[in-house]
């Protein structure tokens, strides 16, 4: 059975290993078939494509596209993409804008909270000065002592009612399924078990997603908790949506599964993958 993980960030994005350094920890992992999806950027994939074919895996251009809808900040992966279309570079780079002035604005509101210093903080910890993202925060507020770890920084900072909290309009869902369409790929929502929706909300994000053309959802995520697994298959399977599944993969210890502890899909849903090989 092929091992794949769709769903991979870089220090392109809020990652910290290279794409070529992720490539290689994928391949020591196991996997056959990989995909990078920075957040927003797809300013690694070609650096990604050369480390895994010379590592002899399968690769898949990919990206996470960062919208908003409803109110609430959801996530779309887009798969197969070819990374030199100008609607998705145009598109990706335009919601990429804006993110330096909230990084700043998070700053100062950490600032008035009692933590100074924080922008050059947790610039420090960019790679891509184009990408500054909250795990970026979250990364300095550990490494300086106030927060044990990145889950105590999302519970007390940087989310909704909290200090460094900055509300931001992303890319809209048309634009993001619009630009992946475009660009020849495979649009899928990205841990859909995350957000916050109640189910009305969440069945009309995912009739309106299929109504975009949308083919897919992650089903098998590190960013889901187990039992979402049977829930997200379940939901795929009544929609008639194709099955993603990826490590959420970060950082070498800031895991929330490792690849060889993520299980397979279950059984009765069509992964994503089924005809690409
Ligand atoms: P941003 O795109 O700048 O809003 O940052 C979002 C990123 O923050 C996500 O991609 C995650 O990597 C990280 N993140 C958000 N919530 C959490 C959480 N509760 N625990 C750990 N990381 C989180
Ligand atoms: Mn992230
Ligand atoms: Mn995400
Ligand atoms: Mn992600």
């Amino acid at each position: 059975m092929l091992k794949v993980d769709l769903h991979c960030h870089s220090n392109v994005s809020d990652g910290v290993l290279t794409p070529a350094g992720v490539a290689a920890y994928a391949h020591q992992a196991g996997v056959d078939v990989w995909a990078l999806t920075d957040h927003d950027e797809i300013g690694g994939v070609a650096a990604a494509r050369v480390a895994a074919t010379g590592l002899g895996m399968r690769f898949v251009a990919g990206v996470e596209i960062s919208i908003t809808w409803a109110n609430q900040t959801v996530h779309i992966v887009g798969l197969q993409i070819d990374e030199t279309n100008a609607a998705l570079k145009a598109g990706l780079a335009a919601t990429r804008a804006g993110r330096d002035a909230r990084g700043r604005e998070i700053a100062a509101q950490l600032e008035a909270a009692g933590y100074p210093g924080a922008y050059e903080g947790a610039l420090a910890y960019v790679g891509n000065p184009d990408l500054m993202s909250r795990t970026h925060f979250a990364r300095y507020l550990v490494a300086s002592g106030a927060c044990a770890n990145t889950s105590e920084v999302f519970r007390k900072f940087l989310t909704e009612g909290k200090p460094g909290y900055v509300p931001h309009r992303w890319a809209s869902l048309t634009e993001a399924v619009g630009w992946i369409r475009a660009a020849g790929g495979i649009a899928v929502v990205a841990h859909p078990g995350r957000y916050n929706f109640s189910p009305v909300a969440e069945a009309a994000l995912l009739d309106e997603f299929k109504q975009l053309g949308g083919t897919a959802i992650e089903v098998v995520t590190g960013s889901h908790t187990p039992d979402q697994y049977a829930i997200y298959a379940e939901v795929a399977k009544r929609n008639g949506f194709l099955a993603s599944r990826g490590t959420d993969f970060h950082a070498p210890g800031e895991a929330r599964v490792e690849f060889d502890k993520l299980p397979p899909l279950p059984a009765g849903v069509t992964p994503v993958w089924h005809d690409w090989y």
